[in-house]
């Protein structure tokens, strides 16, 4: 991605003109109103930005005030306004106090200066306005040498980085991940004091954390980021089981551990959030499992070990499901010699909404291990299942024509594990034969294999 940095009087061209009537209705208010933040940022940068965040010294009431049909957001003094189905925040100008737990700012400020505003903001990149005092042009204001360090693609703090570390140590992942997304170094001093101050971030909440790796996730190549955060000591501090993986033996491509074949696996899986979480996460089992050059059971370890990781993470449950049986389930071994009936029980097992990216994973492991993206038979395997799925048998419990209140009134059987057992078996038999998905025909076969288990008890 190639970008040139921009400033000045171009700035003013980029920004969108929504943007300009909203700074205008502020300075005509009495207002000094900025354009800040990322957006700003991307700006100088040449890039398209997104997500326009304005600053200014009126007040949160005195904004709503100017703008009666926006919502006042949170206690940081954030009002929102939508125009044409966009949301813009509008943020009075503030000062943090108080980091005391090295997670959040106790207390904030209002109504301070322009200078100060930006001077409590991350990186130089971070800490540019573009605006105005009411009666004034349009400017930049960069205190700090931003734009300069958007044209070195550098990242810099604004003051001394072992302190604004130890203030919000969120801001160390956010280094991370702006450097991988935006393809910009950090500066030494920066950089160092990220290695020093590493451990802090072991106190984040869960949801900070995941925010960021999420972003990480979702570059080109998350790689890059992965690489920063393991060699300067934050991987350890927030996602341990993954900095275990560094030198453990892996016979894959040559030279390459197990964490240089996680990575290529994460740069090779597509970017859709699960499917690179899993990625990530496949083969974190091995580390505690290995043995002779082997790592027997890993997935069912691995998928332990995931879940664990993502309720830490706080992702959201439906999220953590999914990574972990993708986990669970990555090391399927296909043969050609599979019957249709194999085919089926594999998509029953993987179930049918995980199928594509049990395969996308799959692909990506296979490239991360130096082999086609298709090796193991995995084309033959995806346009069977293709076949199969397009035949429409029935794949899980619910695609059975009758159900465990069907059980309970026909055949008067008592809710419990039993019933779920005699269902799974039923469903076994559909799936080699999926002629059998009638009702009374499965009422039947229930009652046979209900008596059939007593016998055998
Ligand atoms: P993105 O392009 O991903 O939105 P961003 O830099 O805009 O990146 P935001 O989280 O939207 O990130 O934050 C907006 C601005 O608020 C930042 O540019 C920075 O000036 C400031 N900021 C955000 N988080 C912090 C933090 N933890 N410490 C200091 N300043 C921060
Ligand atoms: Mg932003």
């Amino acid at each position: 991605m190639n970008s040139v940095a921009i400033t000045g009087a171009a700035i003013g061209d980029a920004v969108p003109a929504a943007v300009i009537r909203l700074l205008e209705v502020l300075w005509a208010s009495g207002h000094a109103a900025y354009v800040v933040g990322g957006s700003l940022r991307d700006t100088v940068l040449g890039r398209r930005a997104e997500d326009w965040d304005l600053a200014t010294d009126a007040l949160p009431e005195e904004t709503l005030g100017v703008f009666p049909d926006a919502a006042y957001e949170n206690k940081f003094g954030t009002v929102a306004v939508r125009r044409d189905h966009v949301e813009y925040e509008i943020t009075t100008f503030r000062t943090d106090h108080e980091y005391a737990d090295f997670r959040r700012p106790h207390r904030v400020e209002f109504g301070v200066s322009l200078a100060a505003d930006l001077a409590r903001r991350d990186f130089t990149v971070n800490a540019m306005a573009w605006g105005a005092q009411p009666g004034d042009a349009p400017a930049l204001h960069d205190p700090f040498g931003g734009a300069a360090d958007v044209t070195a693609r550098l990242l810099r703090a604004v003051g001394e980085p072992r302190l604004r570390f130890e203030e919000d140590a969120l801001r160390m992942l956010r280094a991370v991940r702006l450097a991988t997304t935006l393809d910009f170094s950090i500066e030494a001093a920066t950089l160092a004091a990220i290695s020093a101050s590493a451990p802090l971030a072991a106190h984040l909440s869960g949801e900070r954390v995941a925010t960021e790796l999420g972003k990480i996730l979702a570059a080109d190549r998350p790689s890059v980021g992965f690489r920063l955060l393991a060699e300067t000591g934050l991987l350890e501090a927030v996602l341990p089981e993954l900095a275990a993986q560094a030198g453990v033996p892996q016979n894959k491509i040559p030279g390459e551990d197990l964490w240089d074949h996680t990575l290529r696996t994460v740069d090779a899986a597509a970017n859709n959030p699960i499917v690179r979480l899993a990625a990530l996460l496949h083969d974190v089992g091995k580390p505690a499992t290995q043995a002779d050059g082997h790592f027997y059971g890993h997935e069912t370890e691995g998928a332990e070990q995931a879940r664990a990781l993502l309720e830490r993470l706080h992702e959201p449950r439906i999220v953590t499901e999914r990574v972990t049986h993708l986990v669970r389930q990555h090391m399927f071994r296909y043969e050609p010699g599979w019957t249709d009936s194999a085919v089926r029980r594999f998509i029953g097992k993987v179930g049918r909404e995980a199928i594509d990216e049990l395969f996308a994973l799959r692909a990506a492991d296979n490239e991360g291990s130096g082999v086609d993206r298709d090796a193991d038979g995995l084309s033959e395997l995806r346009a069977r299942v293709a076949a199969e799925l397009a035949e429409g048998p029935v794949l899980d419990r619910s695609a059975l024509a009758i159900d465990g209140d069907d059980l309970i009134a026909e055949l008067g059987m008592a809710p419990g594990p039993a019933l779920g057992k005699l269902l799974d078996a039923l469903l076994q038999r559909v799936i080699d034969d999926p002629s059998l998905n009638d009702a009374p025909t499965l009422l039947l076969l229930a009652r046979d294999l209900a008596a059939a288990d007593r016998a055998e008890r």
